[in-house]
């Protein structure tokens, strides 16, 4: 492999500078900040992004909504507080929830203090449409249940359903891996995320890194091939 194409792998996560945050430091040589690769030109790729900021529309709106909370609250509101902030920045009315049927419970405390503060709520489960796993080709031993109806996760009639209910950003609550992602694919408004499942870790899928030392060392175990 040559210097160059090794140099092409590194990305941020190789960074120990971090200078793209406050300019206070230096720019590595790899940088993505600074270093175009293959045949994109990064200086180009920049100015594109900053007019999509700057002309006016719903990524401006959304980007400058975002910022201001973040230096607004940083470090004080908690996500739930933080989502309610955005909503009401970019002018969101009816928030869409769309959420596993293991947190609806969480859903409903969610929704009634959506309410409090002035928003109208829409939530639509996973196991919405009620079609079960094996109509779609998924095997009869996948099922977590054996022997009995087991209706699959259904992100894509969840975002079709807040689709029609014209809500103006949607909130995942808990969606499986794989199923936010089709969620999100399907989504007509923006999508956001107040709970990120870990049935292992609480829906605390960070611990499992920050423990990757010890508890969970299996994590950073090579795969044999
Ligand atoms: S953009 Fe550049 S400075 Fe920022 S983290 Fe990536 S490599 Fe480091």
């Amino acid at each position: 492999m040559s210097d160059q194409q090794a140099s092409e792998r590194l990305s941020c996560a190789d960074c120990h500078q971090l200078n793209c945050y406050r300019r206070d430091k230096r720019f590595p040589d790899f940088c993505l900040t600074v270093t175009s690769r293959g045949d994109a030109d990064i200086d180009a790729e920049i100015a594109k992004v900053k007019t999509i900021y700057t002309e006016e529309g719903p990524d401006r709106q959304m980007a400058l909504a975002a910022a201001e909370i973040e230096g607004l609250y940083y470090g004080k509101l908690t996500r739930v507080e933080e989502i309610i902030a955005f909503a009401k920045r970019i002018g969101a009315k009816k928030i869409g929830i769309a959420t596993c049927i293991g947190l609806i419970e969480e859903t409903r405390v969610f929704s009634k203090i959506l309410a409090a503060k002035g928003l109208e709520s829409y939530s639509v489960i996973c196991k919405v449409g009620s079609i079960d796993k094996t109509e779609i080709g998924v095997l009869p031993e996948y099922k977590v249940q054996q022997g009995c109806h087991e209706s699959l996760c259904n992100p894509i009639l969840q975002a079709r359903l807040l689709n029609q209910a014209a809500t103006d950003l949607n909130v995942i609550v808990g969606l499986c891996v794989g199923h936010d992602s089709l969620f999100i694919k399907h989504s007509d408004a923006p999508v956001t995320t107040l709970i990120t499942k870990d049935r292992v870790l609480g829906h605390n899928p960070a611990a499992a890194l920050y423990t990757s030392g010890f508890y969970y060392k299996r994590l950073l175990q090579e795969e044999k091939e």
